[in-house]
């Protein structure tokens, strides 16, 4: 039984039998998930036998009043059983999406399977032994990321996939660096993790231990997927709930989602830039949605109603007021993009007033006609009036 096996596995939970259980507890719990996954009542299902496995082990510890006590005070030490690596061994990403908004969890708090790396177990282990001082707890690196959003998800909100990478611990040694699980203090440094050099005058600088790159430990048995350095990049996919309503360049902050600390550090954060796609009609103002739409001039001039469409809705009517002029921008209210607290901007509306370009010979002598019934004062007389004055 590894030092890393104590850490790693709540023997509690997998008898799902609470911490103070008394000895009695602890046996009927065994004896009744034994049977249940036993091999022999679950032919050729790999997952019960992993399970039985699992059951027999916990069985093995815990039903054992001495050994019992060992598992206990180890994993007091590691704070509570705070190290959780995930299932699928040293370095699960827990995501939790519903939470990415919320901020409602402290860094590295719940955030997930990364409360802190082996590093951390190990160097706590050692300090007890009385080995020399160990690192000091370091924050995650914060992690930039890019997405680029078509415009009406931008408005609406979208789940996006995101890839990305960071350094994490190695899943074939969890984080060790050691085939076994069990790195060795490294000589060098005698696990501080730094070492000094004389600079001259009396003065010596400190530097990254080169031997164990600054961790303090050594394998002993290098892992052969990370060469023994513990660490590995994963690159994952996620799925991100990108809030409503985003503009394009905004930079968004997700609080502990980014790289896994080291010594116990907390994970650093994960930055999202957002780009958004221009659409072919929709434009944004903050929580408004623009739109220019084009009114003929008898529209304009006499006044009606029109059909003007909305994003992802059914279009809206607006009254057009009899001599509404060329660039007037209306208001349909509750049209625009969403707001955080779920009420919507606006729609503006900027009305258009075309010119025809092409008269056929009926609209030719009707303007000619409304030319003759409009015929006064030169419009441009006050322009250049105004122009000689100044
Ligand atoms: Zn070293
Ligand atoms: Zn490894």
């Amino acid at each position: 039984m590894s030092t890393k096996d104590f850490v790693e596995k709540d023997y509690y939970k997998v008898l799902g039998v609470p911490k103070d259980a008394t000895e009695a507890e602890i046996k009927k719990a065994y004896r009744k998930l034994a049977r249940e996954f036993h091999p022999d009542a679950n032919k050729g299902d790999a997952k019960a036998e992993e399970r039985f496995k699992e059951i027999s082990e916990a069985n093995d510890i815990l039903g054992d009043a001495k050994r019992r006590k060992e598992y206990d005070e180890a994993r007091a030490l590691f704070g509570n059983g705070g190290f959780r690596p995930g299932p699928g061994g040293g370095g699960s990403f827990n995501f939790d999406l519903g939470d990415l908004f919320g901020g409602s969890h402290g860094q590295g708090g719940g955030a997930g399977g990364f409360g802190g790396g082996l590093g951390d177990v190990f160097g706590g282990l050692f300090n007890r032994g009385g080995t020399g001082t160990r690192t000091q707890p370091r924050r995650g690196q914060d992690i930039e990321s890019e997405v680029t959003l078509s415009f009406t998800e931008a408005v609406d909100g979208a789940t996006v996939p995101l890839r990305m990478s960071s350094q994490a611990p190695c899943k074939a040694c969890s984080g060790t660096g050691d085939k076994n699980g069990t790195p060795r203090v490294c000589p060098t440094c005698v696990g501080t993790g730094q070492v000094s050099r004389g600079a001259g005058g009396g003065f010596s600088l400190t530097d990254p231990c080169a031997d164990c790159k600054g961790r303090g430990l050594i394998a002993q048995d290098a892992c052969d997927v990370c060469k023994g350095s513990g660490r590995a990049t994963s690159a994952r996919t996620m799925q991100v709930r990108i809030p409503a309503g985003v503009s394009d360049g905004q930079r968004i902050r997700l609080r502990g989602k980014g790289a896994p600390g080291e010594q116990g550090g907390p994970a650093g954060d994960l930055y999202v830039v957002v780009h958004v796609d221009a659409h072919p009609v929709f434009g944004r103002k903050g929580d408004n949605l623009t739109i220019t739409v084009p009114v003929t001039f008898p529209e304009a001039a006499l006044g009606g109603e029109i059909k003007v469409p909305t994003l992802g809705g059914p279009p809206v009517k607006l009254k057009l007021p009899a001599g509404t002029p060329n660039g007037r921008t209306m208001r349909a209210r509750g049209k625009g993009a969403a707001r955080k607290d779920g009420t919507r901007g606006d729609l503006l509306v900027t009305i258009e007033v075309l010119v025809p370009g092409d008269l056929s010979d009926k609209a030719r002598q009707s303007l000619e006609t409304y030319r003759e019934a409009t015929a006064g004062p030169d419009p441009r007389a006050e322009l250049f009036q105004a122009a000689k004055g100044a």
